[in-house]
């Protein structure tokens, strides 16, 4: 019972929290999938007016038709431009979200100026409302699915309210649409909001799925598919709003004594020991990354000569700080290497820079290890 709670507090914090930047840029990704979709079924809609003409409707209602699928492609058009700019805009998603749900309101109003149990009886288009919220799973942000499902909610209900008090009765009958009930209208609005808590639940899931495959299990880093998927966003931020970036591949030297040494389990405390001080010198929105059992992945927002100097300091303090196995046996001062190379300079793209980084670190453990080289011999 304890348990279940936790997971629903941890389910709606998760919720409710901006998604960090790998989720946003999956997101991105998930927002251009849905404007592709969007452009693609909007020419559908075109045709549907044309199919109405040819079926003998008023002209009137082919005009009426035509203007809105015009509108509607129009709408697709700028909302694909807009989502093949990524993350440049973060309101984006909020507002296909607004307009997916607030058309599909727009059509049912339409509707119901013929005949309002147009309005409430009508299935293909009220199932627009389940398909706008299910389509914001893809963008991976909660507070993007809760905010689309309560406005299908608030506006279907508006809707069906007006169309209620505006009728003299308290069931109303068509004879296209059949008869519309005041219980059928509250099961459909059970739906949507069913539909909302089904698409949060997927976003949630979603969400543990990508945090999982992007961090390392001993030590709760992020991992190299982390490292490969936020590199470039890394690198286009930087290229856009300036600042330095350096990065830093670090290797332990001669793990596989220590580990021979301790034993594998003291190795693997080692490991979280030596985390830990590199972790105290980094500064806000910089990264350690576990790319390999004991190699590791600094980016850091400073020239690539401050960045010697901070991480050349941390390497001078390990011996002040040896690592106590728990096996009681004897501390082990543990001692790194690192290669850095400075982006662009050394690298304009994420395989460039590694190797910059990665021949440094050669050279470091060529030299003798426990050193720091940031530039080619
Ligand atoms: P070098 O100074 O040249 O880096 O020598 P090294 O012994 O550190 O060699 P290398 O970098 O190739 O490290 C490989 C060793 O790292 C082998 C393995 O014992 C150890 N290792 C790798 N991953 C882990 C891990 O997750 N836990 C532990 N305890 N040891 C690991
Ligand atoms: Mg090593």
């Amino acid at each position: 019972m304890l348990a279940s709670m936790q997971g629903l507090k941890d389910l709606v914090a998760r919720l409710l929290a901006r998604p960090d930047e790998i989720m946003l840029s999956l997101g991105a990704g998930g927002e251009l999938l849905v404007a592709r979709l969007r452009a693609l079924l909007s020419l559908l809609i075109l045709a549907m007016p044309l199919i109405a003409a040819l079926g003998g409707a008023k002209s009137s209602e082919v005009v009426i038709g035509l203007a809105l699928a015009v509108f509607v492609n129009l709408m697709a058009q700028i909302w694909l431009a807009l989502a093949r700019r990524q993350l440049r805009y973060g309101w984006l998603p909020y507002a296909t979200g607004t307009y997916d749900v607030s058309l599909t309101t727009l059509v049912l109003v339409l509707l119901a100026l013929g005949d309002p149990v147009a309005a409430t009886n009508s299935i293909v288009v009220w199932c627009f409302y389940l398909i706008a919220i299910a389509i914001t799973a893809l963008r991976n942000d909660g507070r993007l699915t809760l905010y689309v499902s309560a406005l299908a909610l608030l506006q279907y209900a508006l809707l069906v309210a007006v169309v209620f008090s505006l009728a003299p009765h308290e069931t109303l009958v068509s004879i296209d649409y059949g008869t519309a009930s005041i219980a059928t209208q509250v099961e459909r609005l059970l739906v949507i909001l069913m539909m909302g808590l089904l698409t949060s639940v997927i976003v949630y899931r979603m969400q543990r799925l990508v945090e999982m495959s992007g961090n390392d299990g001993l030590t709760g880093l992020p991992n190299r598919a982390w490292l490969l998927q936020g590199m470039p966003r890394m690198f286009e931020t930087i290229r856009n709003d300036g600042g330095s970036l350096t990065l830093a591949l670090l290797d332990l030297d001669r793990f596989k004594r220590i580990n021979d040494e301790i034993g594998h389990r003291d190795g693997d405390r080692a490991i979280r020991h030596f985390v830990a001080a590199v972790n105290e010198i980094l500064q806000e929105k910089e990264r350690l990354v576990r790319i390999g059992g004991q190699e590791f992945v600094v980016l850091m927002h400073c020239p690539i000569g401050s960045a010697w100097e901070r991480l050349d300091r941390l390497r001078r303090s390990m011996g002040d700080r040896p690592f106590l196995p728990e096996s009681g046996r004897d501390p082990q001062v543990i001692t790194f290497s690192g290669g850095l190379a400075a982006f662009p300079v050394d690298g304009g793209h994420v395989s460039a820079l590694l190797g910059s980084a990665d021949r440094r670190l050669q050279l470091a453990k060529r030299d003798g290890r426990n050193r720091v080289v940031a530039r080619d011999a």
